[in-house]
């Protein structure tokens, strides 16, 4: 297997943070910052701020991303955002099943795959997280728990569509604690998860499938994170609030 089949992404997940008029004056600033990537970068912002994220990246190698989708088209789903409105609006990405969803909104596995089929069907690159909570941890049950995840969310989804999809994996435990799993950990469990892929769509398309790591990925430890085998990048919450930092982890996923 070859690491270099696959291009690293870099995607920053902002939560419940910036207005409009913050978005613009961030992304100005990372623009130059991260404009040499070797690396797909993409920032996935709350909706209110997608045409103002559009609007100051165009022209750049930025990528805007939404953070949560509908499944339905339309409909009486108040305060839901369809795939197909992401889609119109010019959105070219979308996170679905972050585990602040499952954990606070009541998103299931298969309202998740339901999330995925939508965003696929509409033409819109998915960034699927999955990922374990401190408990299933140390029950020693993590590799179950990520499989069954990923293999319920992909159900239905094709070799061709499986281009159009990205794994983070995202152990719920190190999610804004500020504690990182170590590459050991990241590494095996990406494994685990790229294994999966293979036999669910053969050896190829697993080799070329590109899977990140996201907890506390910061400034600091990305390039020890992003040098192991299995991981090709990182979905990154507080340190994409903050240009210099998310830059030199674009920085370090380009070497
Ligand atoms: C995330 O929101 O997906 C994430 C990994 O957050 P943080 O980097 O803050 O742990």
């Amino acid at each position: 297997m070859d690491k270099s089949l696959r291009k690293p992404v870099i995607a920053g997940n902002w939560k419940m943070n910036n207005t409009p008029e913050q978005t613009k004056a961030l992304i100005e600033q990372m623009k130059p910052l991260v404009a040499d990537a070797d690396c797909d970068v993409v920032l996935c912002v709350p909706y209110i701020d997608l045409y103002a994220a559009m609007e100051a990246a165009a022209g750049s190698n930025i990528k805007i991303g939404a953070e949560n989708c509908h499944w339905a088209e339309k409909g009486a789903f108040t305060g839901e955002v369809s795939a197909q409105m992401l889609k119109a609006a010019g959105v070219p990405y979308v996170i679905i099943g972050h585990s602040e969803r499952r954990q606070y909104f009541g998103e299931t596995d298969v309202t998740v795959r339901n999330r995925v089929r939508a965003a696929l069907d509409a033409g819109l690159k998915v960034i699927l997280c999955v990922g374990e909570v401190l408990s299933e941890r140390k029950l020693g049950i993590t590799s179950q728990i990520v499989s069954a995840q990923t293999e319920i969310a992909l159900a239905g989804v094709s070799e061709e569509e499986l281009a159009n999809v990205i794994i983070a994996y995202e152990p719920v435990w190190a999610i804004g604690t500020g504690e990182t799993a170590t590459p050991e950990q990241a590494n095996e469990v990406c494994a685990i998860i790229r294994a999966l892929i293979a036999r669910l769509y053969g050896k190829d398309a697993a080799d070329r499938f590109v899977i990140q790591y996201g907890g506390s990925m910061n400034d600091g430890n990305a390039a020890e994170l992003l040098a192991q085998y299995d991981v090709d990048g990182g979905l990154i919450g507080g340190a994409s609030l903050v240009a210099e930092k998310f830059a030199k982890i674009v920085e370090a996923a380009s070497k």
